[in-house]
């Protein structure tokens, strides 16, 4: 019993693989060597340098005192906020375009929403000097300015996705079809544990590094290499997934997982997929997703990019629907004031996702023995006109 994936690319009833028969041949080239690669000592030894120098690895676990004085419990950040481009992203993106380099590939395409994702792909095909195509919603390209113009700086090519909503799920659908018409040189690098299998999987061990590193750190800190709980807001969940990774079968570390409620959970402006979701398919994958009566997937909405998503991998699905995980959601307003509150408190503005994973402290109390460890995924750089406006400052 196992809440990881198992050999058939599921976890719990969630998981596989729902493509299209085009699109079989690369994720089948994929899913036969991706763990083989993985183990090469030549690629562990390229990523690990790689993510030692290039990201500026360990990341610190920081005991936040002020914090901890303030909630009555033993407050832990983990801080990939301090990652290069300032979140947990590059992680994977490091770790695919090496896979992609292994697997022969030139040429690499991404989807994006926020510009999270492309920016940390931009990043490695700059580092290693593919050629970038990034697709994106018309609408976000608009809305994320900023991000469109780093990605260019880093001589990304954005296109714009024009059908549907022009957002995030028709870049998707728009890299799909590039994947498609170009099997044979380009390799696809999505950003979250979404995804056909063995995506999520993939995705989850390059991003495991950061519960390695959380394990070895407490051990340090508090003389035991598990905490009492780890937190980490769910977008799609790669936070989430590198954060639980090595203590998803410890039975003695309890998982919260928390979700953008947005303006609240019944008023049609949230992201919260646990609450809201039901059983489909997004992405060639089988979870919980927001759809209407039809399956139809609904827009979802939060204050944060990076939340804003109709679903969660199947990994949390499971996590979810198994009890194994808690999950809480979390208005914008609680995680404005919750990223305001860390910003006085320990000198560090989060990025608005993580803001959402500090908020809970407001409503669920812990002992004060109680090593809780908070995945702190982003710096609040990218969100600091969203504060600004929401402040008034
Ligand atoms: C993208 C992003 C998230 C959400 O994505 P996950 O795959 O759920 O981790 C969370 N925090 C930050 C800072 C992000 O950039």
């Amino acid at each position: 019993m196992t809440y990881n994936v198992n050999e058939k690319g599921y976890y719990g009833e969630f998981g596989g693989a729902y493509i299209p028969e085009m699109l079989y041949p690369n994720v089948e080239a994929l899913r036969t060597r991706y763990i083989t690669i993985m183990q090469e000592a030549s690629f562990q030894k390229e990523f690990s340098e790689l993510l030692r120098d290039y990201v500026g690895r360990p990341t610190p676990l920081y005991f936040a005192k002020r914090l901890s004085d303030k909630y009555n419990a033993k407050i832990y950040l983990k801080r990939e906020d301090l990652c290069h481009t300032g979140a947990h992203k590059v992680n994977n993106t490091i770790g695919q375009i090496l896979m992609a380099k292994k697997l022969g590939k030139s040429r690499i395409i991404a989807e994006t929403g926020a510009g999270q994702h492309g920016v940390a792909t931009a990043t490695v095909c700059a580092l290693m000097g593919l050629e970038c195509i990034v697709y994106m919603g018309e609408i976000d390209i608009e809305r994320q300015a900023p991000n469109v113009a780093r990605m260019k700086m880093l001589g990304a090519n954005v296109v714009p996705a024009t059908s549907g909503s022009k957002t995030l799920k028709d870049a998707t659908n728009e890299a799909i079809r590039d994947w498609i018409n170009n099997p044979t040189n380009t390799h696809y690098i999505i950003g979250s544990v979404v995804g056909p299998h063995p995506y999520p999987d993939m995705v989850a061990r390059f991003q495991s590094v950061i519960s390695q590193e959380i394990s070895t750190q407490l051990l340090e800190k508090e003389q035991r290499n598990a905490p009492d709980y780890v937190v980490a807001c769910v977008g799609g969940g790669s936070n989430a997934a590198g954060a639980y990774y090595h203590y998803l079968d410890n039975p003695d570390v309890k998982i919260i997982a928390v979700e953008a409620a947005g303006k609240g959970i019944a008023t049609g402006k949230s992201a919260a997929t646990s609450a809201l979701g039901k059983t489909g398919i997004i992405h060639g994958s089988k979870t919980l997703l927001m759809q209407t009566p039809d399956g139809q997937i609904t827009e979802p909405y939060s204050i944060s990019a990076g939340l804003d998503y109709p679903g969660v991998g199947p990994m949390h699905a499971h996590l979810f629907t198994s009890g194994r995980g808690e999950f809480i959601s979390v208005t914008d307003h609680d995680a404005m004031q919750a990223g305001l509150l860390l910003s006085k408190l320990e000198g560090i503005i989060p990025a608005i996702e993580t803001s959402h994973a500090l908020a809970i402290f407001e409503t669920k109390k812990f002992k004060k023995d109680d090593v809780v460890v908070v995945n702190l995924s982003g710096r609040g750089d990218k969100d600091l006109n969203t504060y600004i406006n929401y402040f008034n400052f």
